[in-house]
């Protein structure tokens, strides 16, 4: 498979309202937004942010998410413990519920993330469109990516309601809120585009000279 890139093309595609620029463009004349033919750093920042975000799970996973306080005494919870809880007491569906938001959404978008750096790595552009399709399916769910800290304070008022209990978030809270904003970062810094280039340090330097899988229209 052969692609025809902007690059190749020498014209420079706007992100946000996909209108083609010439080179040299640095605002899109359609919608303001910065213009680049790649995203500066796109690589090295994505590669950071991904990795901050798997650092922050691990806490956001194994301290407490909730503190319960009642007159029993003092009990913290991590996210499996919500979700065991909710399971355990009928509520399957919430208990589902947190399980996506908090754990399998927050894993499969960073999942991605290291796959698409991967296929970009080694160049792997026979994969690009469907790498294209996982990036925009995470970068969709993205966009409720603060469904997340919702469920949590819903868990939260939830808990609350059925125990007449005190609750407070624990520790896990932030380290979660983090490891959320640093995907959503980590999936911001990465541009597709990439994933179609062959030689993504090679950029505009030899416009006339083939690359390898670049045709030329
Ligand atoms: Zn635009």
């Amino acid at each position: 498979m052969k692609w025809l890139t902007d690059i190749a093309a020498g014209r420079q595609l706007c992100l946000h309202c996909r209108k083609l620029h010439p080179l040299g463009v640095h605002t899109c004349d359609r919608c303001g937004s910065a213009v680049h033919q790649r995203i500066p750093h796109s690589i090295p920042m994505t590669w950071s942010l991904a990795i901050t975000a798997v650092l922050f799970l691990i806490p956001a996973n194994l301290l407490p998410m909730m503190v319960v306080k009642s007159i029993a005494g003092e009990d913290a919870g991590t996210i499996m413990d919500g979700v065991i809880y909710f399971l355990e007491h009928g509520e399957a569906g919430i208990g589902i519920v947190i399980f996506t938001a908090s754990v399998f959404v927050p894993f499969f978008k960073l999942t991605v993330i290291f796959y698409l750096l991967l296929l970009v790595y080694l160049k792997r552009y026979q994969r690009a469109l469907f790498g294209l399709k996982l990036f925009r399916i995470i970068h969709f769910i993205g966009k409720w990516s603060m469904l997340d800290i919702f469920v949590v304070a819903l868990m939260v008022g939830l808990v609350q309601f059925k125990n007449l209990a005190t609750i407070v978030t624990g520790p896990a809270a932030i380290a979660f809120m983090l490891a959320v904003v640093a995907t959503m970062f980590a999936t911001e810094f990465f541009d597709p585009r990439l994933l179609f280039d062959t030689e993504p340090e090679a950029q505009n330097e030899r416009p006339d000279t083939p690359t390898q899988g670049i045709t030329h229209a």
